[in-house]
C-alpha cells in the first residue's frame, strides 16, 4: 500500500521530513510506503532541486496548488511558524493528515484553529528517544520513587554570536516567542510527557542580544548575518519554576544563546528513591542513580532500528519514529505520538510564562541598581 505526501517548506525540517519517509517502510515494513507526490518551497529553485534530489514527482513554489491534488493524502509542514496556522487550517480542511512542526502556530488560538477530518502528529521528537521511553517507563513502575522535583534545561547555541544572522526566527511576526516557542516548547513537551500535567508557572525571560545583521538573500537553517542591522524582538532565554499536578516542583531553562554548548537538551529527576538524568547529546544513556544504563531492544523503538544496547541512534532516527506514528494514525484511525492537543498545552504554558514575567509576580527587587525587563 502506499501513501501519497507532500512536504511544505523545504529548509532544515523539509528535508529531515522527507528522508525520514524514505526510511519508515524500510523500519516498519507493515506501514505503507510514503510516495513523495510534490513539495513546495517558495525560494526560487529550491522545491525543484529538492525534488530531484530527493524523488518528488512534482514541485511548487505556491503550496495552494497541491491543496486539491487527489494523489496527496498527507502532508508536512515544515515551513515558518507564521506559515504552520495558515497552512495547518487548509490542508486539513482539504481533508489531508498532517504531519506539523512544532510549535504550531504563534500562539495556542493558531494551533487550535487547525481542525479537520484527518489526522495530526506534531514534531515532539524527543519523546521517542529509547533512553526518555525508557525513563518513562522506570517512572510508571516507581523505580525512582515518587517524584519531588527535576530539572529541564534546553540550552543552545544556534544564536550565540551576535554575528549569527537575523532571520524569521528573531521576529516576533515570524517567529512567535523566540526560544520559548522554539525550544521551551520540546521541554515542556518532555515535562508533561514523563511527569505530567503542569498546574502552576512563574518565570523570567528576556532578549541578551538585542540586534543582529540581517541574513542577505534567501536562508535555511541556522547562518551568519551580513546585511543591514536590525532588533531582535522576541526571547533568546528563559526560566521558569513549575509545580506540577503531582506536586513536584521543576526548574525549566532554554536558551538559544548558550555559548560553547550546543543542543545542550535533558533532563534530571529525583524522585524519594533515585535520580534519572538524560542528555541528548549521549542520546542513548540514562543515569539511574549512580549507573549508567543503556537504551535497548525493548525500550521505545530500539528494535526497529538496532539489534543490541548501546548501538547509537541518530537525531534522523528519532523522526523515523514520528513518521511511523503519524502513518500508523492514518492506518488506524486511532492518533499515536504527541498530537494538537499536546502543541495547544505546550503553547498554553508557554504564553503563561510570559504572562508571568512580563507582570513580574513573584520577583523581589533586592537591589536599586539594575533588574532589565
Ligand atoms: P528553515 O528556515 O531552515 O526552513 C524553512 C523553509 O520554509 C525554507 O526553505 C523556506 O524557504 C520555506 N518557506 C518559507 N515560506 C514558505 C512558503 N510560503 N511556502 C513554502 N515554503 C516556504 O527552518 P527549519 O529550521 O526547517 O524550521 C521549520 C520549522 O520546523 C519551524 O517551525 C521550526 O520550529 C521547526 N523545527 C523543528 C525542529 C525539531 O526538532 N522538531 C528542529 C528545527 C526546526
Amino acid at each position: 500500500m502506499a501513501l501519497g505526501v507532500a512536504v511544505i517548506g523545504m529548509g532544515w525540517m523539509g528535508r529531515v521530513h522527507t528522508r525520514a519517509y524514505a526510511r519508515v517502510h524500510q523500519h516498519y515494513p507493515d506501514l505503507p510506503t510514503p510516495e513523495l507526490i510534490a513539495v513546495a518551497d517558495d525560494v526560487p529553485g529550491r522545491a525543484a532541486s529538492a525534488a530531484e534530489q530527493f524523488g518528488f514527482a512534482a514541485s511548487v513554489s505556491d503550496w495552494h496548488e497541491l491543496l486539491d491534488d487527489p494523489r496527496i493524502q498527507a502532508v508536512s509542514v515544515t515551513a515558518p511558524n507564521f506559515l504552520h496556522r495558515e497552512m495547518g487550517v487548509a490542508f486539513a480542511a482539504a481533508g489531508k493528515h498532517l504531519w506539523i512542526e512544532k510549535p504550531v502556530g504563534l500562539s495556542a488560538a493558531d494551533a487550535r484553529a487547525i481542525t479537520g477530518p484527518g489526522q495530526v502528529t506534531v514534531g515532539f521528537n524527543y519523546r521517542h528517544a529509547p533512553a526518555v521511553a525508557k525513563a518513562r517507563e522506570l517512572i510508571r513502575t516507581g523505580e525512582i520513587g515518587a517524584v519531588t522535583h527535576a530539572r529541564f534545561s534546553f540550552c543552545s547555541d544556534y544564536a550565540a554570536s551576535p554575528d549569527d544572522a537575523l532571520t524569521w526566527r528573531f521576529e516576533r511576526e515570524r517567529g512567535g516567542s523566540g526560544v520559548l516557542g522554539d525550544l521551551g516548547s520540546h521541554a515542556v513537551d518532555l515535562i508533561r510527557h514523563l511527569l505530567g500535567e503542569i498546574v502552576e508557572v512563574s518565570a523570567d525571560t528576556a532578549i541578551l542580544i538585542p540586534q543582529r545583521r540581517r541574513a542577505l538573500g534567501a536562508t535555511s537553517g541556522h547562518q551568519r548575518g551580513t546585511g543591514e542591522p536590525g532588533p531582535v524582538e522576541n526571547e533568546d532565554w528563559f526560566a521558569a519554576l513549575l509545580r506540577l499536578e503531582s506536586g513536584a516542583r521543576v526548574t525549566c531553562e532554554a536558551s538559544r544563546v548558550a555559548y560553547g554548548d550546543p543542543n545542550h537538551y535533558g533532563f534530571t529527576i529525583y524522585g524519594t528513591r533515585g535520580l534519572l538524568a538524560w542528555d541528548f547529546r549521549r542520546m542513548g544513556e540514562l543515569r539511574l542513580r549512580d549507573a549508567t544504563v543503556f537504551a535497548g531492544p525493548g525500550d521505545g523503538e530500539f528494535a526497529a532500528f538496532q539489534p543490541g544496547a548501546a548501538i547509537a541512534m541518530s537525531y534522523d532516527d528519532l523522526k523515523v519514529i514520528e513518521a511511523s506514528l503519524f502513518l500508523r494514525s492514518i492506518v488506524t484511525g486511532v492518533p499515536q505520538g504527541p498530537g494538537l492537543a499536546d502543541a495547544i498545552r505546550a503553547a498554553e504554558i508557554l504564553e503563561a510564562m510570559l504572562a508571568a514575567a512580563s507582570s513580574g509576580r513573584n520577583r523581589t527587587v533586592v537591589s536599586e541598581s539594575r533588574s532589565s525587563g
